[in-house]
């Protein structure tokens, strides 16, 4: 008979494991101390939801089984010109595209567990679980000084998801019982005396190891966050449209990393060729055709523009002028306020081609 795990993968994961629940996560202290530092900026409902991010118990009740799953998304190029995006942003929504893997795996875990329905729940990246750190105990990598999960065989490039399940005990023991790659939940465990993602980082949102000020980090500036983007902050940002992977980008582990089978993924490579120009132009209508299904279409057009307004005072690009001086126009305030910045910016600096 096919084994659990094996029965996982089948479904399109690129690794699997299984961790024992038997208290709260490893990292609900630092979860905690995080949040009292006011590190969450705005994402007041990693705050509302703490307890249960602390204890997977208080989510499942009786829960004694955590399966980590992953899945790599390492895109095999990045355009060398334009507006850069965070990689995962080149694909489909995965909330949506791994959501059926996930409901087939809850089937999976019925079936060899003899569990019901009602006991287990899945989680990819927006429920109250710690995915990076239960996918460190389960031993699918460990989570390094950037505060990423890293794997051994895919490095910085995973989107993890996590199923809390309540099973017969005497059905954990095999599960339980199998190596794990590189079980360590000790943060930058296998970093050794590198620093490059600390020291890389161009806003300085990590200011320990494993610790990301969201309140400075550019992939909660221009995802999460709903309002403006600090003045202090939007130089930093350079041609960064949306997220910011160079604190992933910088890890030697990504050596090891291979392209994305992309078995539960659908890429959207078209995304990253629009120019920046074809960005600041974008009627609502376009906004909806071009960014459809993808993770960009929730923070709306605004925030794109609001975005894009700071890459195009970072470009040195006269030839964005007049684009932008019809934005101090829209209908948006965050818009105005962003396309006046750029052109304060633009005119204040020498012309010149887009070239970061
Ligand atoms: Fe810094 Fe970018 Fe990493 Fe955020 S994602 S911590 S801004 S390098
Ligand atoms: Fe660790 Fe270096 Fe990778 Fe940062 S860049 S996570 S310090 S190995």
């Amino acid at each position: 008979m096919t084994t659990l795990r094996q029965a996982l993968l089948d479904l399109g994961f690129d690794v699997v494991s299984f961790a024992r629940v038997d208290g709260p996560t490893p990292a609900a202290h630092a979860l905690r101390s995080w949040l009292a530092n006011g590190m969450h900026a705005s994402m007041d409902w990693i705050a509302r939801n703490a307890d249960k991010r602390a204890d997977p118990r208080l989510v499942v009740a009786g829960a004694n089984l955590l399966v980590s799953l992953g899945v790599n998304y390492a895109p095999p190029a990045r355009p060398p010109t334009g507006p850069t995006w965070a990689r995962y942003a080149l694909y489909d929504d995965y909330h949506d595209t791994i959501k059926p893997a996930l409901e087939a795996a809850g089937r999976a875990l019925e079936l060899h567990l003899g569990i019901a329905p009602s006991a287990h729940r899945f989680y990819v990246d927006t429920g109250p679980v710690l995915e990076r750190d239960w996918a460190a105990r389960a031993g699918l990598g460990f989570v390094g000084k950037n505060a990423m999960l890293i794997s051994r065989e895919h490095g910085n490039w995973m989107f993890l998801a996590a199923i809390i399940v309540r099973a017969p005990a005497e059905r954990l023991d095999g599960l339980l019982a199998a190596p794990s790659s590189a079980a360590a939940d000790g943060i930058g465990r296998y970093c050794g005396s590198c620093t490059r993602c600390l020291d890389a980082c161009p806003t300085r949102a990590l200011p320990a190891p494993g610790v990301v000020d969201a309140r400075r980090c550019i992939s909660f500036l221009t995802i999460e966050n709903k309002g403006p983007i600090p003045e202090e902050f939007r130089e930093a940002i350079g041609n960064r449209i949306y997220g910011c992977d160079i604190c992933a980008e910088v890890c030697p582990w990504n050596r090891f990393s291979q392209a994305s089978r992309s078995l539960l993924l659908n890429p959207r490579p078209e995304i990253a060729r629009l120019t920046l120009d074809e960005i600041l132009r974008l009627t609502p209508e376009r906004f909806a055709e071009v960014y459809r299904r993808t993770p960009i279409k929730r923070i709306k057009l605004a925030g794109l523009l609001r975005n894009a307004c700071v890459v195009a005072g970072n470009s040195g690009d006269a030839s964005l002028v007049p684009t932008l001086e019809a934005l101090t126009s829209h209908d948006s305030p965050l818009v105005r306020e962003h396309a006046a910045w750029a052109l304060t910016r633009l005119r204040r600096t020498e012309s010149g081609p887009f070239t970061r």
